[in-house]
């Protein structure tokens, strides 16, 4: 493990750049996670990386909670999370595409709704069953990434890997939909990574919690103590490490240095230093696909910021409205200035509240001025702010020069295609300079490039 100091001594973190911005997780911390189901959602079908998923149902059939709805070819399906009756199948808007097809079910309860009780014998699956569950059962990363799950359990041949990471650090500012599941459903949390850790066949997992959250790492070693995991094959040596809080704490490069050591080189993944990294919700959702055949058909979410009348951490089904989420949350106020999806650090801002809640939809946050910056941006005046807060080492303030001066595809020598967008440079940035737009912008030219020159 790396031990670097910020102040507090000992706690493992990560060797370069980030940031600590306040934290705000007092508005939601503490607030049991709460279910809510509306009377119509609306699925973007696009809920994960890669190719959309083509509906397979049409206006006016009935479905049942479960069903699926839309398919990829051999890939993730999306699948009805309420019973009802297809309302519609048409265009509408998605947070992070714009517009995408949507399929909208009023939803009504069936006389036979499935239950999704949990298959005895289920641990001792054959590998590849429990892979073709989590597929089947539409598992995609849900702390945002969206990369289907089984994809990323289906190692590579030949590929060495001894550790699963398992990611608790929940690093953006205000989320705490993780922290809340670690403290309320720990079992799952761990029975979940112990499978993933079967999978891929490691005997070490790792979980990472940031020291604002020792209520949900004490949780985790309580529970890891007391189901007894040693008696289920193979044996799996299971922790729970305390990291600094440092955003971007819960990135797979950092969380990967700070629990490991391990340096994940430039341009490689996690596995290239015999590494598996998934999220707590992932985690959970995939036991749930696994022992109870249950599908992705709803998310842990959190609703916060000053601008929200009664902020919340919700479990809703996917495709519930923003508008809907926002009327059980009291509605918000007026000097709210800033709608994200997501945290504030990597979040999207949204303009519309037709939005729908996808399976890569952590927050929901509603900011005033007093919590977001809206000032125009001036000169860079070369402080190096930027460059020591970049956890990859980059250059955003030269990137952002050229891109000024309309030479994005000069920008590679000063590591654009490193960037995960993670927002450190802006953050620090005394001048406001957008520079992490500025990289968006630069990574995309390039991609536009490739592209074309293939
Ligand atoms: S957004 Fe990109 S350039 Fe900016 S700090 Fe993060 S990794 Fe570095
Ligand atoms: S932090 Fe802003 S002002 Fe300072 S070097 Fe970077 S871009 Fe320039």
């Amino acid at each position: 493990m790396s031990f670097f100091s910020w102040g507090k001594a000992a706690l493992p973190t990560f060797s370069r750049g980030g940031i600590h911005p306040d934290e705000h997780k007092e508005l939601t911390e503490d607030l049991p996670i709460e279910a809510f189901t509306p009377t119509t959602v609306s699925l973007p079908v696009s809920q994960s990386l890669g190719a959309p998923a083509e509906p397979s149902v049409v206006k006016a059939a009935k479905v049942k909670r479960g069903d699926v709805i839309a398919t990829v070819p051999g890939g993730v399906s999306l699948h009805a999370p309420v019973s009802g009756i297809i309302k519609n199948v048409q265009t509408g808007p998605h947070a992070a595409l714009v517009y995408d097809t949507v399929i909208t079910i009023q939803a009504k309860a069936a006389e036979d709704e499935p239950e999704f009780a949990e298959e005895a014998g289920w641990q001792d699956l054959p590998i590849a069953q429990m892979l073709e569950r989590i597929r089947d059962g539409g598992v995609v990363g849900l702390g945002g990434a969206t990369f289907p799950t089984y994809r990323k359990l289906m190692l590579p041949k030949g590929a060495k890997v001894d550790t699963l990471v398992i990611n608790g650090s929940e690093c953006e500012p205000y989320l705490t939909c993780d922290y809340r599941l670690m403290l309320e459903e720990s079992d799952k949390v761990v029975l979940g990574s112990w499978l993933i850790a079967k999978i891929i066949g490691v005997a070490n997992c790792v979980i990472g919690v940031e020291d604002n959250k020792q209520p949900a790492a004490e949780k985790m070693r309580q529970t890891i103590a007391a189901l007894g995991l040693e008696k289920l094959e193979p044996k799996v040596r299971m922790s729970v490490v305390v990291t600094q809080t440092r955003y971007p704490q819960g990135s797979e490069k950092q969380l990967v240095q700070s629990l490991t050591g391990r340096l994940v080189p430039k341009g490689g993944l996690p596995l290239s230093v015999g590494v598996v990294v998934q999220n707590v919700a992932t985690a959970y959702a995939c036991l749930e696909a696994v022992r109870n055949r249950k599908p992705v058909l709803e998310r842990v979410l959190t609703v916060s910021g000053l601008g929200i009348k009664t902020p919340k951490n919700l479990r809703v089904p996917i495709g519930t409205s923003v508008e809907d989420i926002v009327a059980h949350c009291g509605g918000y106020s007026a000097d709210t200035v800033k709608i994200l999806t997501g945290g504030p650090m990597m979040g999207r801002t949204i303009a519309d509240l037709d939005i729908a809640v996808t399976k890569g939809t952590s927050g929901l946050l509603f900011l005033t001025a007093a919590e977001t910056s809206l000032d125009g941006y001036q000169a860079c005046i070369s402080c190096g702010a930027c460059v020591d807060a970049c956890p990859m080492g980059l250059e955003p303030n030269r990137v952002s020069q050229y891109m000024e001066a309309g030479r994005p595809l000069e920008t590679e020598r000063f590591g654009v295609k490193e960037c995960f967008e993670c927002g450190c440079c802006s953050y620090s940035c005394p001048a406001k300079r957008p520079l992490v737009q500025f990289m968006q912008v630069a990574k995309a030219t390039y991609r536009r490039h490739e592209r074309k020159s293939k």
